[in-house]
């Protein structure tokens, strides 16, 4: 029997234990959420990264691979409005695998956990019989009365993108067509196939976001809106409307589609892995927090849409009404 990416997760959820005691959140959020001592919580979160299906080694050079390890990992942490602190690492490697490859990798895992504070602090190397996994822990934290949950949104909340959509899935498509080999000159495609192969978690965002007090709910967007959305709404016990012609698209973007023959509004939807935060908050206080977000990190922010009573994901067309829960990127489909 084939099972989506959802019902797999529900499954396992249904066998495991729920929040209770010093547990808080369990599976269902970016973390996991512990309450031990003090005012502070741990997080705690895994992402795995698999060759030929998260990465493709032709174009992902090992140094940007590992960044990309640890900040995909510290993307979920930055969802919850925590701090990153210490690192888990575990390699999968196939006999044939080139030293220089395990340098480069570890020399970028490495500076991107230095560059949110974080340290490793363990893992397990073991072989492969077939590509490159990658498997990496992450331990974060955040202050008790400053957690941001999927959980908490609201009806009459706005939907908030952190920055522009599909960014991720353009570059993707820009190195299947080879243009990571073109450098910059060519297309200035930089920025595009950065969101791909280098992407930034939002760790100060999140911070200033939590800090706030102004944020319902928040997680980070893996795999694409019309999916992480869904989450969001199935775990707060909402709806949401989409405005499609709200999305927020770059000029870059629609030139790389017309390129490539994609479609930039298909890319903001349900293209994954653009790592920028998701959130909801009360349409009385976004214009002051899109004001401190301008003046402290330099950021516009893009609402993209409403809460609402009910159930799943609507995308709004002008008149046209579709549900498009669950669309986005689905490892098992
Ligand atoms: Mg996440």
């Amino acid at each position: 029997m084939e099972l989506s990416e959802k019902a797999i997760i529900e499954r396992i959820r249904s066998s495991s234990g729920s929040a209770g005691g010093e547990l808080l959140v369990a599976i269902g959020d970016d973390c996991a959420v512990l309450k031990r001592t003090g005012n502070m919580l741990e997080l705690l979160t895994i992402d795995t990264l698999v060759e030929e299906i998260h990465f493709n080694s032709v174009w992902h050079a090992p140094l940007l691979l590992g960044r990309k390890a640890a900040a995909v990992n510290i993307s979920d942490i930055a969802a919850m409005g925590g701090m990153p602190r210490y690192a888990l690492l575990s390699l999968a490697l196939p006999g044939d695998f080139k030293k220089e490859w395990l340098d480069d990798f570890m020399k970028g895992f490495l500076a991107c956990l230095a560059d949110y504070d974080t340290e490793l602090i363990g893992g397990d190397t073991v072989g492969s019989s077939g590509g490159i996994t990658i498997s990496v822990t992450l331990l974060g934290e955040v202050s008790e009365t400053e957690l941001l949950r999927r959980s908490t949104a609201r009806a009459g909340d706005l939907v908030v993108v952190s920055d522009f959509l599909g960014e991720a899935a353009a570059g993707l498509e820009l190195c299947r067509n080879g243009y990571h080999d073109k450098g910059d000159g060519g297309g200035g495609w930089q920025r595009l196939l950065a969101a791909h192969l280098d992407p930034e978690p939002e760790v100060a965002l999140g911070r200033l976001l939590a800090a706030s007090g102004r944020v319902t709910a928040m997680m980070d967007l893996s795999d694409g809106l019309a999916t992480d959305l869904a989450h969001l709404c199935m775990e707060s016990g909402v709806g949401a409307e989409v405005e499609a012609s709200s999305l927020p698209i770059t000029d870059k973007l629609q030139i790389a589609a017309e390129l490539l023959d994609g479609d930039p509004f298909e890319w903001a939807l349900r293209g994954g892995e653009d790592y920028r935060l998701l959130f909801t908050v009360a349409e009385g206080h976004f214009e002051e927090l899109n004001d401190q977000v301008r003046s402290e990190i330099g950021r516009t922010l893009h609402v993209v849409g409403k809460v609402v009573d009910g159930s799943g994901v609507t995308l709004l067309e002008g008149a046209k009404r579709r549900d498009i829960s669950y669309t986005g990127y689905d490892h098992f489909k």
